[in-house]
C-alpha cells in the first residue's frame, strides 16, 4: 500500500527527510516512533499528498504520489487529482479539528455529502453507524465541546471513516489526551486493526505498538533508523539511538 525508497523532504533550507525507505502491506498496522523533529508528521503529510517530495519515490494505493506516468512520462497532477487521491486516505490528527457549530453526526456526515456528493439522508445514516462503531451513537447530537477529548477523538475517527478510506493514517492521536481517555481512542483504534484496516500510527504507546502492530519503525533526523515486529525492536534495539529513545518512553 504505502512504498517509499529514499524519500526527501525540506521546508527551505532544512533538510527533514533525508531518504526515508518505508513500507507498508495491506491490512498491516504500521507504528512509527522517534524523537521531536524526526520528520514523522512530515513522512505522513507526503503520504498524504500533503506534501511535495523532492526526491526518491513514494508509491501510495498504487500511485505515485503527485505524478502520472502518461506516454512515457511523468506528470505532475493536477489540483483535482490531488483532492481524488486525498480522499482515498484518513487522517487523524493529534487536535481533532472537529468543526465546533455542527453535532457529531453533522462532523462525520459533511464531507460524505459535499465530497462525495451522498444524499444528506443517506449520509446520516452511515454517519450513525460510523458513531456506532466508535461507541458514540448516545452523543451523535453532541456539539464537540459537549464531549471529552477522547470523545472528540472518536468522532474524527468516526469521520475519516466515514469516507471509506483505503489507508488510515495517525499522527500521535492520543497525545493531546488526558491519561484515562487515552485507552477508549486506543481501544477503537484496535477494532479497526480486527477489521483488516491498513494502517499506519505515529504514537508513543509502546504497549499498543506491541500488541496491535505488526511493524514498528524507528525515525530519527529524517531516515529509518530501523524497523521490525515490535515486540523484538522493543526487546532488542539493534542501534544505541533505538535503545536511549526506547528508555526515555517506556
Ligand atoms: P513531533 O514528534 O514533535 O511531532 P515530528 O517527528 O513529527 O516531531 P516534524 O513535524 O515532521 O517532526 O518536523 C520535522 C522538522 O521539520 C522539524 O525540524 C520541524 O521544525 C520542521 N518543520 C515542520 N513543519 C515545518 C514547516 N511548516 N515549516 C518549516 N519547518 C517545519
Ligand atoms: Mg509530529
Amino acid at each position: 500500500v504505502v512504498h517509499a525508497t529514499g524519500v526527501r523532504m525540506s521546508y527551505g533550507e532544512t533538510q527533514v527527510l533525508n531518504g526515508v525507505d518505508f513500507a507498508v502491506a495491506p491490512g498491516e498496522v504500521s507504528c512509527v516512533i522517534g524523537p521531536s523533529g524526526s520528520g514523522k508528521s512530515t513522512f505522513l503529510r507526503c503520504v498524504n499528498g500533503l506534501e511535495p517530495v523532492l526526491g526518491g519515490s513514494l508509491r501510495v494505493l498504487g500511485e505515485e504520489v503527485g505524478y502520472n506516468l502518461r506516454e512515457g512520462r511523468y506528470r505532475p497532477w493536477s489540483p483535482k487529482e490531488f483532492a481524488a487521491f486525498r480522499r482515498r486516505i484518513g487522517m487523524v490528527f493529534q487536535r481533532f479539528n472537529l468543526f465546533a457549530h455542527q453535532s457529531a453526526l453533522e462532523n462525520v456526515a459533511c464531507a460524505p455529502v459535499h465530497v462525495l456528493g451522498l444524499p444528506a439522508e443517506q449520509a446520516r445514516r452511515t454517519a450513525m453507524e460510523h458513531l456506532e462503531r466508535v461507541g458514540l451513537a448516545a452523543h451523535a447530537h453532541k456539539r464537540p465541546h459537549q464531549l471529552s477529548g477522547g470523545q472528540q477523538q472518536r468522532v474524527a475517527i468516526a469521520r475519516a471513516l466515514a469516507m471509506s478510506p483505503e489507508l488510515m493514517l495517525f499522527d500521535e492521536p492520543t497525545s493531546a489526551l488526558d491519561p484515562e481517555l487515552v485507552d477508549e481512542v486506543l481501544e477503537v483504534m484496535r477494532g479497526l486493526a480486527a477489521d483488516g484496516m491498513t494502517m499506519v500510527v505515529v504514537t508513543h504507546e509502546i504497549a499498543f505498538a506491541r500488541e496491535v502492530g505488526d511493524r514498528l519503525t524507528f525515525f530519527a533526523d529524517g531516515v529509518v533508523v530501523e524497523s521490525g515486529p515490535p515486540a523484538e525492536l522493543v526487546a532488542n534495539p539493534g542501534h544505541e539511538r533505538t535503545r536511549a529513545f526506547l528508555s526515555s518512553v517506556l
